[in-house]
């Protein structure tokens, strides 16, 4: 049995058009679907990870997130399919009470350590990760929200899956951007297959030119290696789309939320497609994307972090 059907992974995930302004062609590729539990890009980017996890016979895995991180619920659910036993390094207080995320993972057998956010600075440490791998014998360390190389590779399944559908390229692709390696995924994909599509990260924090870097740093060594330029995209700052930062949603993005669920009939999370979404409107309004006649946006799913 293959990983995706163990998991029971439904891809393709559902595309289709929707109407965010008058006569603007909008389709929707709708990842939030490819799963009940494991959220929508985490799965794409967690994928080559967790396949090689499973051919090498990893015994042990861990990794990094706060307390309503998308990324260690997938993870956790993914682990106790697979059987393979996990720890969830929290950034969190041990007597803080336990979020919805954190009762699930506990229910799904996954250990939490709860460090302090001083140590929790030291995650990208390669000699804390040194350390912690051996003091808790664990075998494979996994990014923050699963961003590393290999994690690109998954996420050009989106893109292949649109191919497979579509003839005729979009002129530009929308996502929320936050740690990063879903957009380089996208654009990595899109520029070695050689489609004309623009990318368009809508930052989901304050991080200008921060983000900028990491999205450089995961795209170097494609460069080096396929002489490549990867100039296909830009990240948008904009204070009204982010709302003054990580998982701050203002007055506009709420009417958003609930307009948007009752016009469509499907949600969108606070943290991040709120977001995508709002930006995305408000760009074709202001009619900033008048270069771009067919436009994707990407719903990256994390329905379960707004409990
Ligand atoms: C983590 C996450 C993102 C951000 O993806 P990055 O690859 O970290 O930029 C977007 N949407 C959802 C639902 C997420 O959980």
């Amino acid at each position: 049995m293959t990983l995706p059907e163990l998991l029971k992974i439904r891809t393709p995930s559902p595309l289709h058009q929707i109407e965010i302004a008058p006569h603007k062609e909008v389709w929707c590729k709708r990842d939030d679907l490819l799963h009940p539990i494991i959220s929508g890009n985490k799965w794409r980017k967690l994928r080559p990870i967790l396949e090689q996890a499973r051919t090498s016979q990893v015994k042990h895995i861990a990794s990094f997130g706060g307390a309503y991180s998308n990324h260690l619920h997938a993870l956790g659910f993914c682990c106790k399919t697979m059987n393979i036993p996990f720890t969830a390094v929290i950034r969190a207080h041990p007597n803080s009470p336990l979020t919805p995320m954190l009762i699930d993972l506990k229910a799904w057998g996954a250990s939490l350590a709860f460090v302090s956010r001083v140590e929790y600075q030291q995650r990208h440490d390669i000699s804390y990760q040194a350390h912690l791998k051996t003091s808790q014998k664990i075998d494979l360390l996994i990014p923050e929200g699963g961003s590393d190389a290999r994690s690109l590779e998954g996420v050009a399944d989106i893109i292949d899956e649109v191919c497979a559908e579509q003839t005729q390229p979009f002129d530009l692709i929308v996502l929320p951007v936050a740690s990063g390696g879903t957009m380089a995924g996208l654009i990595k994909c899109i520029a070695e297959r050689g489609l004309p599509s623009k990318v368009l990260g809508i930052a989901v924090l304050k991080g200008e030119g921060y983000l900028e870097g990491i999205l450089d740093d995961l795209l170097a060594p494609h460069k080096k290696q396929t002489a490549l330029d990867y100039t296909n995209w830009s990240i948008a700052h904009d204070a009204d789309f982010h709302g003054g930062g990580y998982a701050k949603m203002t007055m506009a993005h709420k009417e958003f939320k609930e307009q948007f669920l009752h016009e469509h009939g499907f949600d969108l999370d606070c943290i991040y497609n709120t977001k995508s979404f709002f930006a995305l409107r408000q760009l074709m309004i202001k009619n900033k994307l008048s270069e771009f006649p067919r436009i994707l946006i990407l719903h990256t799913g994390g329905l379960q972090g707004d409990r």
